[in-house]
């Protein structure tokens, strides 16, 4: 599944005209496979061991151009940490409070708030973010363990 997604994803760069590095292609199967929502940091620590010579900064330079052409999605939590979601697909998160994890579900997405919303305001808008907050399952086990 993930093998299709990542050849997929290879042609799209291919197409798209982008240069194929070994770290490009090594950050963009790392997103694919990791179904969290890393940070440059995550990504950067993860494939440290196989490209030593690679920066934070080569990392958030390849996520751009993922960026770019489509690949990746980047979630801003108004912190300096940036995730990134290769589902472009429409879906939602929801985000434990605890350890910052974030899933992906899906809901049928809300276009009448849309549609609302433009009405009421006159905005012409481009899209909605919704997000829901809790506790993860890991979470609630470590809660659990410590009473
Ligand atoms: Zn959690
Ligand atoms: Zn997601």
């Amino acid at each position: 599944m993930s093998e299709k997604r990542l050849q997929a994803a290879i042609s799209t760069l291919k197409e798209s005209g982008v240069r194929i590095t070994p770290q490009r292609h090594a950050v963009l199967e790392y997103l694919l496979n990791a179904m969290v929502h890393p940070t440059a940091d995550d990504i950067y620590k993860a494939l440290e061991g196989k490209f030593p010579n690679m920066s934070v900064a080569t990392v958030y330079n390849n996520l751009r151009v993922l960026r770019e052409i489509g690949l990746v999605r980047e979630l801003t939590y108004g912190d300096s940490s940036s995730r990134f979601d290769c589902n472009t697909s429409d879906h939602y998160h929801i985000i434990c409070d605890s350890c910052g994890k974030i899933v992906d579900f899906h809901y049928p997405p809300l276009d009448e708030v849309e549609s609302l919303a433009e009405q009421v305001t006159g905005f012409e808008v481009s899209h909605h973010r919704m997000e829901v907050y809790g506790k993860c399952e890991d979470c609630q086990k470590t809660a659990t363990q410590k009473h």
